[in-house]
């Protein structure tokens, strides 16, 4: 029987009220800026709506061989607050939310995607 046991990491020694306790360390993430912050300015819903209305389709599904309806314009590369590359039409494709979220998630984080068609064989690596 495999057992998971969860480990609380310690700090040394911290004063708490009268006593010296241990205190619970936690991973602290830095907070994510607003979507505003990060450059989706009205001026990027602008572009963005123009883009989709020409671009409609989602390009992965489409690399499948299906035709869904685009609702994001998601940089190729991802921008990180580059002004250049966030503004590059080049540097943008339509994507629908799924693929968006989950496929190309998984290909920024390092691994390699396989795209299955619809008829259930992979029909693309990205
Ligand atoms: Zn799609």
């Amino acid at each position: 029987m495999t057992r998971t046991i969860e480990r609380a990491v310690r700090s040394p020694q911290v004063q708490l009220g009268q006593g010296r306790q241990d205190a619970l360390v936690c991973c602290v993430m830095p907070a994510r800026l607003s979507a505003r912050s990060r450059g989706y300015t009205s001026a990027w819903d602008k572009a963005r709506a123009g883009y989709l209305r020409t671009h409609p389709h989602c390009a992965m599904c489409r690399a499948i061989g299906s035709t869904v309806e685009a609702t994001v314009v998601d940089h190729i590369v991802p921008h990180r607050r580059n002004s250049s590359l966030f503004w590059d039409k080049a540097n943008w494709q339509p994507l629908c939310k799924p693929h968006h979220d989950s496929t190309k998630q998984r290909k920024e984080n390092g691994r390699i995607v396989r795209l299955i068609g619809v008829d259930g064989w992979p029909v693309a690596e990205i």
